[in-house]
């Protein structure tokens, strides 16, 4: 691989990501530079947003290929989505529907996988529906108030955070959400947009009173978090409880050589201040020890084609899924509440939905009955 590396990698600016490497991270380079960089080398035309009109589209086109009008007119027609039509003039097409003998290799293909799927007889669950519908409603589009449009020549990060492997089962396969988040975001609002399970976990014992629980909520009560990118602890500090919880690390770190940590806010550190590498992994802490990989994909312009409403950022555009953890008693709802030490469980521990513990636990009165421990329980798949 070395000895096919162009001269590139001697390049003194590392303001432009190194893509040398596939399936490796890239050089570090300051984010709002590496914006400025293609901004002065792109035409304004290249980045807006503004459709180009056809005929321009046209003559721009037939002039780069090196071609005359006639052949363009010819390519045109050929080339047009009529001429792949497969259903009747007169009736709507129904997307979903491939003709039984298709000789296009994109159909012969979409018809293999649908008579494979049919062959699993499993027919699209929710979460795609979901999936589907939230792409439908993203692409492209265009906000209600001029206001809210994401400017052209905005820069766009894919952001990939992954969830704690605690769980045998994950030691494979990460499960992580992506985001979409645009260069004049703070780290902040990163932070806002991270749904754990541990932000929501509820400590304590409850079985004296259990409609005193859902005021006690771990993201009320430690709201200390930090994000780190190369050498430096981005705290939260948006609030007076919030401590620099980085400054263990630093102090451990000052004892044993290493280099030298430093700090900064991140409500007060937008995506253009910072210098990272694309595809290296970073890190976000919370909860005091809830500690997650962050890892920065893609660094891109926007395009006319992306959501330009600055309202639905940042935006959501993959989510894992964990099988839920059902009741003990009905199957049926997601686990609220666990109890050990429990003369009528089934089980030590055992989970209940928040109906069949109550209804099991308590009298009409609300009185509790015989003996146990209840603690609150959040599934993680509570934000599927
Ligand atoms: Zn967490
Ligand atoms: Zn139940």
């Amino acid at each position: 691989m070395a000895a096919s590396k162009p001269s590139t990698s001697t390049d003194p600016n590392t303001n432009i990501p190194d893509y040398e490497y596939t399936d490796v991270n890239s050089n570090i380079f300051h984010i709002g530079s590496f914006r400025e960089e293609w901004l002065n080398r792109l035409k304004p035309s290249n980045y807006s947003y503004e459709q180009e009109h056809e005929d321009t589209f046209d003559a721009n086109f037939a002039q780069e290929m090196g071609i005359g009008a006639d052949t363009m007119a010819d390519l045109k027609s050929v080339c047009s989505l009529d001429s792949l039509r497969c259903h009747p003039v007169d009736q709507p097409p129904d997307t979903d529907f491939v003709p039984p003998d298709p000789t296009l290799r994109t159909l012969i293909q979409r018809k293999k996988k649908q008579d494979h799927r049919a062959s699993l007889k499993i027919c699209k669950n929710r979460h795609d529906l979901y999936a589907d519908e939230l792409e439908r409603l993203t692409v492209g589009r265009k906000p209600e108030e001029e206001a809210d449009m994401v400017p052209e020549g905005e820069v766009v990060l894919t952001i990939n955070v992954y969830y704690p492997a605690t769980f045998e089962k994950f030691t494979y396969v990460r499960p992580h959400v992506t985001l979409l988040m645009t260069g004049s975001h703070s780290l902040a609002e990163l932070r806002d947009a991270i749904c754990c399970v541990s932000d929501l976990q509820v400590c304590g014992e409850f079985s004296n009173t259990p409609d005193m629980a859902p005021d006690f909520i771990s993201k009320d009560h430690y709201k200390s978090a930090f994000f780190y990118f190369e050498g430096v602890f981005y705290n939260d500090m948006r609030y007076p409880e919030c401590q620099d919880i980085s400054i263990t690390t630093i102090e451990w770190a000052k004892t044993r050589n290493f280099p030298a940590y430093s700090q900064a806010k991140m409500e007060d550190t937008r995506f253009v201040d910072l210098k990272l590498k694309v595809g290296f992994p970073y890190l976000y802490c919370h909860q005091g020890d809830c500690e997650h990989l962050v890892i920065i994909t893609d660094i891109r312009l926007t395009h006319e084609n992306d959501c330009l409403d600055k309202k639905l950022y940042p935006l959501l555009t993959h989510k894992h899924r964990v099988t839920t953890q059902k009741c003990a008693v009905c199957h049926v709802y997601i686990g609220r509440w666990f109890t050990t030490d429990d003369q009528f469980a089934p089980s030590d521990p055992c989970l209940f939905c928040d109906k069949c513990f109550r209804m099991l636990h308590y009298d009409a009165e609300g009185n509790k009955l015989g003996e146990f421990l209840a603690y609150p329980y959040v599934d993680r798949g509570a934000f599927n």
